[in-house]
């Protein structure tokens, strides 16, 4: 009965959207004010109709999800992320550099009222290089007299220039067909995806904290040839280990191998690694340094995590430096700054020694079931109506809104749409989630709660 009234189209949507395995990424890279993010925003029409409730959560987006023509992928769209900390010139190289590692084709915004620029060339070289399909977008021809301009872009050497105006959306569509015809047919990142191949671990944190010794530990192991595992692609740039009688695919780690040492600029390098491995990857192990306070950037990187929507397993590192006080005192910060992600899995190792570097296993693959946990409907009905029987919400204005029915739309991670009867406020829905967490588990996931209210 509780059903009643609800749009289970709305609710079908949720799942379809919800979808299984990853989807192709397309990024969007250019110069500075070329217009990327007004063609994101076309891209995706109508923006995120569902809005999340969670706090202190909701910068370093990394990709949002569209449609074109009946097919789905993701967006990357490099236009929010910081630029000023390197010269332009080759801060946007770097930028592109890393949003193309991570996509499966590439839209390259040129601003055909300026024309190419230097800084344009230097883009066009870094693309070459990474062999990924590049659609040439020539941006601001608002109108007919514009193409002339397009027609310059030609000289680029990337092909056909397609003339658009993301502002009015004039040629969007021609440009989204020549895109989709440049996906492959499989993104890249399925391969070793769900379906029985390597899982994609990231291992990400600020430098210092020993993510290439961690590597150097756990590839020592036992290093695995690529080609001896089917279905797998030949990605330079990722590296698969044996670890615990399976094969693990790290991603991204020439970033890792890479270590760029800048005197200016590190925090940066550093920053669009980690967003970039955190969009190829299944589950983050976040490093931190144990001999040390939790700094701000540790945070920020847990958080990164935890909006890409990813399974977390947090590593402890440097175990072998603590003496009794500082143990004493890690215990303390442990609960006083990890509130927000105590669900996730802690292992305290030294990648020196090779202190407890076994229990990292047991920890991913905790963090990988939470995040594909699903709970069925009637489960999660029974669930919640004891729950808000138990504790309704608090009356407000003489109303008392109700959480009527619920549904888990999707997995990797849990994400759940609770129907309501009017606006349901942040200590209830925190509550939910405590609730949620206690009775089914979810260690090592975030999970994703969205309330509708029903008119
Ligand atoms: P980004 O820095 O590359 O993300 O660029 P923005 O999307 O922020 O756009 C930069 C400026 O160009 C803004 O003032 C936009 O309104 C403008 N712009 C973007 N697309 C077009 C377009 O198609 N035509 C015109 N005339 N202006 C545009
Ligand atoms: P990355 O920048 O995160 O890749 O960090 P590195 O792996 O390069 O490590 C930075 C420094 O910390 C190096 O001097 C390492 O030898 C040291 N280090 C890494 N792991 C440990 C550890 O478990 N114990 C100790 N004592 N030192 C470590």
């Amino acid at each position: 009965a509780a059903e009643e009234g609800f749009d289970l189209d709305e609710v079908e949507g949720d799942l379809a959207r919800a979808g299984h395995g990853p989807l192709p990424v397309v990024a969007v890279v250019g110069r500075p004010n070329v217009g990327k993010s007004t063609l994101v925003n076309r891209i995706l029409g109508r923006r995120e109709a569902v809005v999340e409730d969670r706090p202190g959560v909701t910068r370093d987006r990394v990709s949002y999800e569209a449609e074109w023509a009946g097919r789905r992928f993701k967006v990357v769209d490099t236009g929010g992320w910081e630029q000023d900390v390197l010269g332009i010139h080759a801060s946007v190289a770097a930028q592109a550099e890393f949003a193309v590692e991570a996509a499966d084709a590439v839209v390259f915004v040129v601003d055909a009222q300026t024309g190419a620029t230097d800084t344009d060339e230097a883009v066009v070289k870094m693309l070459r290089r990474a062999g990924r399909p590049v659609v040439l977008c020539a941006n601001k021809v608002d109108g007919q007299a514009g193409e002339a301009e397009a027609a310059y872009l030609w000289s680029l050497g990337l092909g056909e220039p397609h003339p658009v105006s993301a502002l009015h959306g004039r040629g969007t569509g021609d440009m989204l067909d020549a895109v989709l015809a440049a996906l492959p047919d499989a993104p890249a990142q399925t391969f070793g995806g769900g379906l029985g191949g390597p899982r994609r671990v990231a291992l990400i944190g600020r430098p210092n904290v020993g993510k290439s010794s961690m590597l150097n530990k756990l590839a020592r192991e036992d290093r695995v040839v690529v080609d001896d595992v089917a279905g797998t692609t030949r990605d330079p740039v990722d590296e698969l280990i044996q670890l615990g009688g399976k094969t693990w695919r790290f991603v991204d780690t020439a970033g890792i191998r890479r270590r760029v040492h800048l005197q200016e600029g590190a925090d940066y390098y550093a920053s669009l690694r980690t967003a970039a491995a955190l969009e190829k990857a299944e589950v983050a192990v976040v490093l931190v340094d144990a001999g040390e306070t939790l700094t701000v950037q540790d945070t920020r990187i847990l958080s990164m995590a935890v909006d890409a929507g990813r399974a977390l397993v947090i590593a402890y590192n440097k175990w072998d430096l603590l003496d009794e006080e500082r143990r004493f005192y890690l215990e303390r910060e442990i609960e006083r700054d990890l509130v927000q992600v105590q669900w996730a899995p802690r292992v305290n190792v030294s990648a020196r020694t090779g202190r407890h570097m076994e229990k990292l296993v047991p920890a991913l693959e905790t963090a990988l079931s939470g995040w594909e946990t699903r709970v069925p409907t009637g489960r999660l009905n029974a669930f919640l109506g004891e729950l808000v029987a138990g504790q309704p919400h608090p009356v407000r204005g003489g109303k008392q809104p109700r959480i009527l029915f619920g549904t888990q739309a999707g997995t990797r991670p849990p994400r759940f749409v609770l129907f309501a009867s009017g606006f349901i406020e942040a200590n209830y829905r925190r509550f939910i989630e405590r609730r949620l967490r206690e009775e089914f588990g979810f260690a090592g996931s975030p999970i994703r709660i969205s309330v509708r209210v029903r008119e």
